[in-house]
């Protein structure tokens, strides 16, 4: 069994490694990769293998950044099964849609300064049909059910607590005995609505993430006490909130923990909008997959009135593009959750673009900003912001609010991966889906503690497993 590292190594998105067992290669993960609109054209693109010669794909939890390339991969000829979970799949297919209309849109734009600038024009890299195609290719599988991918090679997923359906991947190679684990992005061991990440067990080789593995995130009360200081700040200026979310997951968190404010009479009466037809299709899925949660949200959604932890008083969930144009429009204070979460497109702009320049705005950063996009740049206290080809002055203010975040952090990735080594024989680790400074402090840590040997694999890099 052999492992080549293609997406997410020494950077964060695109996550996408390919498996090779005999004359058999699963794909694990497809996703997006963000950042510079240019190389990532060509990075989307471009497969560094054949599509065709895949005969199974896996993915391990439905973010863009990991199940956003799918589509293209069908497109160019992978024509075998996508394994995912039940959650995975029914988030994964409203992602792509909205993929695929998104480029669409954005497109638009870009191609009018193109074609002003007598530069080629860019093409969507997939379209609806192609999402069809997509997401007919999916097979369902539960946790902890063990599955045949390829012939010889069985499949697991356990629950990796880090988004709705998300997986951490065990594949077991019956000609040499080995097991590879693929972490997929790992959640937090205190999150709100989500269980704990689970242990993998007889794992030989890993490949893990390490998003944040040179930080701590704060706690969960305090991402509430956060929160609510910064409504009360933002509300006595009568000023507004713009929170650029992941539609999937992080909206619902930050919906969540809103919903908890107002529950307790603590949110000042802004209008609150999650302004995102993918959010909102995500929120009713979320509602109806009730067994990825924990015992205690569970218990606290039942003690409330409205039985709704996803909804509250002034909350106004978003769909029609006119609806949308309408908040812009409005003069009262209001907390705008739009995606795309990275500010590399969807409907925030359209809000940016409209409060960028007001002091009076807040941008609230609640998730990781990959290098090279709008929100990294604004976060790094830029002073202009290029939103649709035009330049604007940054007078808005920034906050960051850590603790929302879906991905552990340095001493709960510590905590997974030692107890993968105490529920197996590890031989080697390889850490993806992270810069480079966070993985090699990580590194240092695992070297530390006497975890087995850790390498940090670059685009194009092999793991070679031997029994
Ligand atoms: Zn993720
Ligand atoms: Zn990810």
């Amino acid at each position: 069994m052999q492992v080549k590292f293609f997406g997410a190594a020494q950077r964060v998105t695109g996550s996408m490694h390919l498996v090779q067992c005999g004359r058999f290669r699963v794909l694990l993960d497809c996703g997006l990769f963000q950042g510079k609109r240019s190389e990532a054209y060509d990075i989307n693109r471009k497969f560094p293998f054949p599509a065709a010669q895949i005969d199974a794909a896996m993915l391990s939890h439905a973010h863009v950044d990991h199940s956003g390339n799918l589509p293209s991969l069908v497109r160019q000829g992978f024509r075998g099964k996508i394994y995912a979970t039940s959650a995975t799949r029914e988030l994964a297919s409203t992602l792509m849609f909205d993929t695929a209309r998104l480029q669409v849109n954005d497109l638009r734009y870009v191609n009018k300064r193109r074609r002003a600038n007598k530069e080629p024009e860019f093409h969507p890299l997939y379209v609806e049909e192609d999402v069809v195609k997509t997401i007919r290719a999916f097979r369902v599988r539960d946790y902890e059910e063990s599955f045949e991918v390829v012939p010889g090679l069985t499949a697991t997923f356990f629950n990796s607590g880090h988004m709705l359906g998300a997986a951490s991947i065990r594949l077991q190679w019956a000609e040499t005995n080995e097991t590879l684990v693929f972490s997929g992005d790992i959640g937090r061991y205190q999150d709100p609505m989500l269980c704990a990440p689970e242990v993998v067990p007889n794992a030989n080789y890993v490949i893990m993430e390490a998003t944040y593995g040179d930080r701590l995130h704060q706690d969960e009360v305090d991402a509430e006490e956060q929160l609510f200081t910064l409504c009360q700040n933002v509300w006595k200026k009568r000023g507004s909130i713009l929170i650029p979310a992941f539609s999937i997951g992080r909206t619902q968190h930050l919906v969540y923990l809103l919903n908890k404010l107002s529950e307790r009479d603590r949110l000042p009466p802004f209008k609150v909008f999650v302004d995102s037809p993918m959010a909102v299709d995500a929120t009713e899925v979320y509602r109806s997959h009730v067994e990825c949660f924990n015992q205690q949200f569970l218990q606290s959604v039942l003690q409330e009135e409205d039985r709704d932890p996803l909804g509250f008083r002034n909350l106004y969930y978003v769909r029609s593009a006119e609806h949308s144009k309408a908040i812009n429009g409005m003069d009262e204070p209001v907390i705008i959750i739009s995606a795309s979460g990275m500010m590399e497109g969807g409907r925030i702009l359209h809000h940016l673009k409209q409060r960028i320049d007001d002091p009076k705005t807040t941008i609230l950063f609640s998730g990781y900003q990959a290098e090279h996009t709008l929100g990294r740049r604004i976060l790094d206290g830029a002073e202009f912001a290029k939103i649709f080809g035009v330049e604007y002055p940054i007078h808005c203010q920034t906050m960051r609010l850590d603790s929302v975040s879906g991905h552990a952090d340095q001493s709960e990735l510590l905590r997974w991966v030692e107890a993968v080594r105490d529920a197996g024989e590890l031989k080697q680790i390889a850490l993806t889906h992270c810069e480079l400074e966070p993985a090699r402090t990580l590194k240092r840590e695992m070297e530390q503690r006497g975890l087995p040997p850790v390498m940090i694999p670059a685009r194009g890099d092999v793991l070679n497993m031997e029994p």
